[in-house]
């Protein structure tokens, strides 16, 4: 995995999992965690104060919202509110250091940008995207490094 950034796998684990599947809440990630790994996750995310757990939860809950429905969005033509969600969806990704999501976030903000001709926002998130895939992306992303060059 290119981002070892989520408190679970920082305890010290290589783990071979997607921060997509810890970036589910808290439930959800320990019953995964114990089923597929066998171990009860102390990290410090794991670990919180109930109070904090809830809020956390309630911003995993809210991406996952917004990454089931963003597709609806786009397909009904209302690009202004899906750039609106996915900036949603990108502050909620800092906010709990699930980095796997930016480089997606910034791809797609690039070319909803790109769809309404604002062409500084639509560079601006491209050349995010590009320092993102030049950091974390393997092999597999090379052409769409290919892709951003000519974008920009
Ligand atoms: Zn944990």
């Amino acid at each position: 995995m290119a981002h070892a950034t989520d408190p679970c796998r920082r305890r010290g684990l290589t783990l071979a999992v997607a921060d997509t599947e810890l970036g589910k809440p808290y439930d959800e990630r320990q019953d995964m965690l114990r089923q597929k790994w066998g171990f009860e996750c102390t990290c410090d995310l794991c670990s919180m104060s109930q109070k904090r757990i809830d809020e956390s939860d309630a911003r995993r809950t809210k991406m996952a919202t917004i990454r089931r429905d963003v597709l609806d969005i786009v397909r009904k033509g209302e690009f202004h509110r899906a750039i609106k969600v996915n900036k949603e969806l990108l502050a909620l990704a800092q906010e709990e250091e699930l980095l796997d999501y930016l480089g997606d976030t910034y791809e797609i903000l690039a070319r909803l940008y790109n769809v309404v001709k604002d062409k500084a926002n639509a560079e601006k998130y491209a050349k995010l995207a590009l320092e993102d895939l030049r950091i974390f992306g393997g092999p597999d992303r090379y052409d769409s490094v290919q892709k951003w060059q000519d974008f920009l």
